[in-house]
């Protein structure tokens, strides 16, 4: 939908700087969607689907029920995800959860609400704005859920988890989250997150989830890092 705002300023391709479009055509068709086979339970895609759970979480099960995530975490979305994350880009926080929208026809969860992966309170002042929750409001507003965007919080600063293997990167975030008093009881909950690697962010939450009474917790991903 054109608004006024387009005309006077008209939007640029995240990815290419090209005008007219947040994401424009061009930049759209490279977008590498989730496909099956894929792991029943961490959702990386696996070689053949004689495979159903994967070696990971063979070795380390995660206490989610599964993680699913719209697109693969490479270009041009990698780019867009990091202007939104790190340049200040929260515009794009619309366009790329209507990616989840769009994939969610694909991995629909029965859930009864939908909670984003919150940042710690200074990072998020630093920030502006929690990329997770744009992403969670959006996509559960157009997917018609319930969203819960208070549900969690950080209880400690983590450092980021980028350039951690997956054991360091289980230990970074173990602890770190709280459930602010909710009724959970019997709840099947959705986390959002904008990346999912190791899937050790959604576990230490769905962790948390669980011993205050959710029933399941299940994990939704803007793109999944193979
Ligand atoms: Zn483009
Ligand atoms: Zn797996």
């Amino acid at each position: 939908m054109e608004t006024l705002r387009d005309l006077v300023f008209p939007p640029v391709c995240a990815n290419c700087r090209k005008v007219g479009q947040q994401i424009c055509s061009e930049c759209r068709q490279q977008i590498q969607w989730v496909i099956k086979p894929i792991c029943s339970c961490c959702g990386r895609l696996v070689v053949s689907d004689q495979i159903v759970i994967c070696d990971a979480c063979k070795k380390r099960p995660l206490p989610l029920e599964q993680i699913r995530a719209a697109t693969v975490f490479t270009e041009p979305i990698s780019t867009i995800i990091h202007k939104m994350k790190y340049e200040g880009a929260f515009g794009l926080g619309r366009v790329l959860a209507d990616l989840m929208v769009s994939a969610w026809n694909e991995w629909i969860i029965p859930v009864d609400m939908v909670a984003p992966i919150p940042l710690h309170p200074d990072r998020e002042k630093k920030r502006g704005y929690n990329q997770s929750a744009l992403l969670a409001r959006w996509f559960s507003q157009q997917s018609r859920q319930v969203y819960a965007p208070d549900l969690l919080r950080r209880t400690r600063f983590t450092v980021p988890q980028v350039g951690l293997n997956a054991e360091e990167r289980a230990k970074n975030v173990q602890n770190a989250f709280a459930v602010d008093g909710c009724q959970l009881n019997g709840k099947h909950v959705l986390l959002v997150d904008d990346v999912c690697t190791t899937g050790s962010t959604l576990a230490a939450a769905a962790q948390v989830l669980l011993e205050t009474g959710a029933v399941a917790v299940s994990g939704y991903c803007l793109a999944r890092a193979m």
